[in-house]
């Protein structure tokens, strides 16, 4: 999967370059830019915000570097000469803006977005981005606005690695034991299970017996009736109508 991210912080993103991420980019499983905002301004102080029209607190973003940013990504995909040999071909881009405006990041998301070719996200800073930006960008590609849940970032950097990591671990080769990630929470619609590893006691602590059991039929009982103990106390917003 190749993915562009644009932002005012590239030094943000430099954690992609460590653990599973960062092996799976070595591995030529990812391909991820990074580019910064500011090279796509034409003025001393490389202006990227101006005053919201109608007045207000706060600045915006303007639309003209983020027009200039998404044309250098979205033409490559017309020159497809510079791909990765070792990537598989790029198909159409999706450019994914964060915004706590828009549709609920969730598992589901994840996975359907772990098939795409190219993502591209733009991550917003100070009071957002020009709306005519968005429109502009569904004009040469698809655009979905994300939010990573009902509260307020100062910009779409921790919400964008928080979505590439999410996306990252469900692409085939980034993780060594694709199982590891069936039975986790939200996969299966609950939470997962409580997990337990060696010693069998730990500070007056013990392990549930049926886990040492070797019963397999049991612990697969104990787990499930686990899972939606912890789903209804925690998020009983999550079980199906009765
Ligand atoms: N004025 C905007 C509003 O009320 O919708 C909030 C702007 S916020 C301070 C700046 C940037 O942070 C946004 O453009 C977006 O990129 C990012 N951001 C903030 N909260 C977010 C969230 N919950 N999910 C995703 N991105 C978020």
């Amino acid at each position: 999967m190749r993915i562009d991210i644009v932002t005012i912080f590239p030094e943000y993103f430099g954690v992609l370059d460590v653990s599973l991420l960062g092996r799976a980019r070595e591995d030529g499983i990812l391909d991820v830019q990074v580019h910064d905002l500011r090279a796509f301004t034409h003025d001393r102080h490389r202006t990227v915000d101006d005053k919201p029209y109608g007045g207000g607190a706060g600045m915006v973003m303007k639309p003209e570097p983020w027009g200039e940013a998404l044309d250098a990504i979205l033409d490559l995909d017309a020159t497809a000469g510079e791909v990765d040999a070792r990537l598989p071909p790029r198909d159409a881009p999706l450019v994914i803006f964060p915004s706590p405006a828009g549709e609920v990041f969730t598992q589901a998301m994840a996975r359907e977005l772990s098939t795409a070719g190219h993502l591209v996200f733009g991550c917003g800073r100070y009071e957002g981005i020009d709306q005519r930006v968005f429109e502009y960008a569904g004009s040469r590609a698809s655009v979905r606005l994300v939010s990573l849940g009902d509260y307020v970032l100062n910009g779409g950097e921790v919400a964008v690695m928080a979505m590439i990591e999410a996306i990252g671990r469900l692409i085939p080769g980034v993780i060594g034991n694709p199982e590891s990630l069936v039975e986790e929470s939200h996969e299966d619609g609950l939470l997962e299970y409580p997990s337990y590893t060696k010693p069998a006691e730990w500070r007056g602590y013990e392990v549930p017996p049926v886990l040492m059991g070797g019963n397999h039929g049991a612990i697969a009982t104990w787990r499930r009736d686990a899972q939606l103990e912890r789903t209804r106390l925690v998020r009983p917003d999550l079980l199906p109508p009765e």
